[in-house]
C-alpha cells in the first residue's frame, strides 16, 4: 500500500495514500472539531468548523474533504484556525436559543462543547432570529428547529443510509431549514421513526421524546444490546439511570446496522423496568385490571367447574 508522509503540528505522520486530513490528524491524536462530518456520507464540507492551516494554501482548508498529501505541513490549532472556529461558533450561537439549562442534549452537545473549548460565550451578534414552532407531532421524536445548526447530517442519513428521504433542506439563505415534504410536520410525513436522524444530530434539535425531561445525559450509563426480534441482530444502546432502564436508542449508522422501529420499541418493552399492569377496554375507556381478569382465568375456572 502506498503511503504519504506529512507534518501535523510539528509531528511526522505517515498515512495510506487517499487518507483525509481529518483522519490523518485525529489518527495521530490531534483534536479537530466536526459538526457535519459523517462517515456514512463523507465529504460534505458544510459547517467548516474542521478547517486547518496548510502551509502554502491560500485559504484555510476543510480537513474533512481534503486529502493528506506528501510533504504537507499542517497546523490544526493555529491562531487563524482558532479565530475561524470562534467566528463560526459565534454565527451559530447568534441564531440559537442557548437554553442549555433545560436542553435534553446538554452534556452531549457538540455546540456546547466547542463553545466551551473555544471560549465563545452567549450570542454577541445581533440580527434576525429564527422562531420555528416546536414539532412534537411524532410519537417518538421531538424536533426543535430553532436549535438546528443546518449540518444536514439528518437529511443525509435519512437519504443515504435509511434511503427514505423523508426530510430535506427547504428554502434558501437565512430561511433554510430541515423540513419534511411541503414543510409539514413529522407525523404527517413518511417517517418510520427509526431514530437514525436523532442518533447523528450533534445538537439538541432532534431528541427522543421518551427521554425528554427524564434525565441529564451524564446521568445515564449506556449498555449495548442486540435485538432478537429478527435474525439481523441489530445493536442498540440501552440507557440506564441508577440501574433502571430509561430508554433504548438507535446507534449512529457508522456504529451499527440499519435499525427498524419494531426492534427499538420491542426492546423498550422488553427492558421496561416500570411495573406494568394489563388493560382491558371497558366501554370507551381502557382500565387497569389484574392478570387473572386480563387472561379470563375466573371465566375459565367457572367453565371448568
Ligand atoms: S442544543 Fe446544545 S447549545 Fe443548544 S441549547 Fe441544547 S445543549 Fe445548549
Ligand atoms: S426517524 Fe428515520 S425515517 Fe424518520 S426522518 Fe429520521 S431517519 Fe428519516
Ligand atoms: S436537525 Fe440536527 S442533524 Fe439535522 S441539520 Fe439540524 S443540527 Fe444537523
Amino acid at each position: 500500500m502506498s503511503t504519504v508522509a506529512l507534518t501535523i503540528n510539528g509531528q511526522e505522520v505517515t498515512v495510506p495514500k487517499g487518507t483525509r486530513l481529518l483522519d490523518a490528524a485525529t489518527g495521530a491524536g490531534f483534536f479537530i472539531p466536526t459538526f457535519c462530518h459523517d462517515e456514512n456520507s463523507p465529504n460534505y464540507g458544510g459547517c467548516r468548523i474542521c478547517v486547518v492551516e496548510v502551509k502554502g494554501a491560500r485559504n484555510l482548508v476543510a480537513s474533512c474533504c481534503a486529502e493528506a498529501l506528501d510533504g504537507m505541513v499542517v497546523e490544526t490549532e493555529s491562531e487563524a484556525v482558532v479565530e475561524a472556529r470562534k467566528t463560526i461558533l459565534e454565527l451559530m450561537l447568534a441564531n440559537h436559543p442557548v437554553d442549555c439549562l433545560t436542553c435534553d442534549k446538554a452534556g452531549d452537545c457538540r455546540l456546547q462543547d466547542y463553545a466551551f473549548r473555544y471560549d465563545v460565550k452567549a450570542p454577541t451578534l445581533g440580527g434576525e432570529r429564527k422562531d420555528y414552532e416546536f414539532d412534537d407531532s411524532n410519537p417518538y421524536i421531538n424536533r426543535d428547529m430553532n436549535k438546528c445548526i443546518l449540518c444536514a447530517k439528518c437529511v443525509r442519513t435519512c437519504q443515504d443510509v435509511e434511503e427514505r428521504a423523508v426530510i430535506s433542506l427547504a428554502y434558501r439563505g437565512f430561511n433554510t431549514k430541515v423540513a419534511p415534504a411541503l414543510d409539514g410536520n413529522l407525523a404527517t410525513s413518511e417517517c418510520v421513526s427509526c431514530g437514525r436522524c436523532v442518533s447523528v444530530c450533534p445538537v439538541g434539535a432532534l431528541t427522543y421524546k421518551s427521554l425528554s425531561g427524564k434525565t441529564r445525559s451524564w446521568e445515564v450509563a449506556k449498555e449495548q444490546v442486540t435485538c432478537t426480534w429478527c435474525d439481523a441482530g441489530c445493536q442498540f444502546d440501552l440507557l440506564r439511570k441508577n440501574g433502571k432502564a430509561v430508554g433504548v436508542v438507535a446507534k449512529a449508522p457508522s456504529e451499527g446496522r440499519p435499525l427498524c422501529l419494531k426492534g427499538r420499541l420491542g426492546l423498550e418493552l422488553r427492558y421496561n423496568d416500570e411495573p406494568m399492569a394489563p388493560m382491558i377496554k371497558k366501554g370507551d375507556q381502557y382500565v387497569e385490571v389484574s392478570w387473572a381478569e386480563a387472561l379470563g382465568l375466573d371465566e375459565i375456572i367457572e367453565k371448568l367447574k
